[in-house]
């Protein structure tokens, strides 16, 4: 069954009730969006919404998510747009294991067989089993082609490649393995610290609190915070292009704006703005 229609997991989440109806609607989440470069070696090649990043090294590629099902067709596709070769993809990264972040990983996985996936335990174990064990999301239209993980990541876990070295950061909350990247990159001729934000958002349905969704999920929300707040952000990027205005810094980069990714206020005010949402829906469960 198609996953595409369903738009829950952006900036622009749907209500409890249309999430529970599983209302169709069209999915603009998954719609294209020409691949274009951010900085040097670094890449967007995810769809309108669906977040995925391409970085090119001497030793070849690091794929950072899949996006939905349909979007890995187009990462597969965009990858060769932009020049390169899809089957040189040696390492596949993950922010979360939601289908509109991995259940493409499985298209960029066949055309990249040498691909090894590397992801965090908790999500890692829902990507190796296709969706099917989400605490939320239990539901055949969640479900994804599995891919199997080779590399599980812990807190602070470099992943090294080509001379790029990413840093994973397990941001729990979203998921209980959320995944935060943190890497150097050079944007506009200088060397910046680019942050891949996992997700921050409490979704409909989901009980935190004295009643959790599961356990020490409030928990690993609070860290989650604190580790976001403090890690290094100036090329703000994330696993929904809408967590960070991409499509009007892509529309500033043509206009001439060669840094225009290069963001940190913008990124504190993200994360003040979905804290806030955290806390407000903290004091809303918990009168
Ligand atoms: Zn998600």
């Amino acid at each position: 069954m198609s996953l595409t229609h369903f738009r829950i997991f952006g900036a622009v989440a749907l209500s409890a009730a249309v999430f529970a109806s599983g209302a169709l609607a069209a999915d603009p989440g998954d719609a294209p969006y020409p691949p274009f470069k951010i900085g040097e070696g670094l890449y967007y090649v995810g769809s309108a919404d669906y977040a995925a990043y391409l970085i090119v090294t001497k030793a070849g590629l690091i794929q950072l998510d899949g996006g939905d099902a349909e979007t890995g067709k187009q990462i597969v596709a965009n990858i060769r747009t932009l020049g390169f070769d899809p089957s040189q993809v040696k390492i596949l990264l993950n922010t979360h294991q939601h289908f509109d972040h991995a259940a493409g990983l499985a298209a960029i996985a066949k055309a990249a067989p040498g691909a090894k996936l590397y992801a965090s335990a908790a999500d890692g174990a829902v990507i190796a089993a296709g969706g099917r064990g989400d605490p939320l999301l239990k539901a055949e239209r969640f479900y994804y082609e599995p891919v199997p993980v080779a590399v599980t990541l812990k807190d602070g876990q470099q992943v090294k490649l080509g001379g790029w070295t990413l840093t994973a950061h397990i941001t729990g909350g979203h998921t209980a393995g959320c995944t935060t990247w943190t890497f150097p990159v050079t944007v506009a001729g200088k060397t910046r610290q680019a942050l891949v934000h996992c997700s921050s958002t409490v979704l409909p349905g989901y009980r935190i609190g004295k009643v959790e969704t599961w356990p020490g999920q409030t928990a690993q929300f609070e860290k989650s915070f604190a580790t976001w707040k403090a890690l290094p952000c100036e090329v703000f990027l994330g696993s929904h292009a809408s967590f960070y205005g991409m499509q009007a810094k892509k529309k500033a980069l043509d206009a001439g704006k060669a840094d225009a990714f290069v963001d940190p206020q913008g990124c504190k005010a993200f994360y003040a703005k979905t804290e806030a949402a955290f806390r407000t829906e903290l004091k809303k469960q918990n009168p």
